[in-house]
């Protein structure tokens, strides 16, 4: 469960990987289904998350952009987007990550809710930015578990897509990488005055996380908020 002052209308979860059904390398909570995994068993997964859930989550179609859509129904067939919104009740937004941040939006008085996908590339093409600047509003945010700047090592043409020298550390040839600053950065630019979470390290943390860069092949976890 995130640990932030959301209003009491707004409510989220975080998974893990434990608890599911899954095999190696996907043990054993994976809701990914492009990565590889038996579909049936991660609709098993999905099955047993859905009992925590009130509604069928609308899970985004993720392609590192800076795309934004603002959701209005569960039938909405929009899902090529990094980032979404709403203002209805029980609709559940869902992202997807194992390493990549996920970000998860609540407006103060609980009517708006959002969600982020929050890639280097997300992170360089201002997906927080687009999706927050354009839909004013008193947010707070969460940051979910990513690649910590112990272990996310980049090259110099990543560095360069930012203007933040203090979120890169030189580390021989390469640059250690801390997309928790940027985010942070970038949110406080966006107006937003609270940020919560962002002390977790995927590739750290084997037991608790899938991480792609630690694993290659691995499942995928996913933050879901909704609005009751
Ligand atoms: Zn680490």
């Amino acid at each position: 469960m995130p640990d932030w002052p959301a209003h009491d209308s707004v409510r989220a979860v975080f998974t893990t990987r434990s608890q599911g059904f899954s095999e190696s390398p996907y043990q054993s909570f994976n809701l990914g289904t492009h990565v590889g995994d038996e579909s049936e068993v991660v609709e098993m997964n999905r099955h047993l998350l859905r009992e925590l859930l009130p509604s069928d989550p609308l899970w985004l179609n993720q392609i590192h952009s800076s795309r934004c859509i603002d959701v209005h129904s569960d039938k909405s067939a929009d899902r090529e987007a990094d980032a979404a919104v709403t203002d209805c009740k029980s609709l559940v937004l869902a992202v997807m990550a194992a390493d990549c941040l996920p970000v998860l939006v609540c407006t103060r008085d609980g009517s708006r809710i959002g969600v982020i996908h929050a890639g280097w590339r997300g992170l360089a093409r201002d997906i927080i930015g687009q999706t927050l600047r354009n839909r004013p509003g008193d947010w707070i945010a969460w940051l979910g578990p990513a690649i910590g700047p112990c272990h996310y090592e980049v090259g110099e043409e990543v560095r360069r897509e930012f203007d933040l020298e203090d979120a890169f550390e030189r580390r021989s040839s390469s640059w250690m990488m801390d997309l928790y600053r940027i985010a942070r950065e970038q949110l406080t630019r966006a107006g937003v005055s609270e940020i919560y979470g962002g002390d977790c390290c995927t590739y750290c943390d084997v037991e608790k996380f899938y991480s792609y860069r630690r694993d290659g092949k691995t499942g995928r976890m996913a933050g879901f908020i909704w609005l009751t």
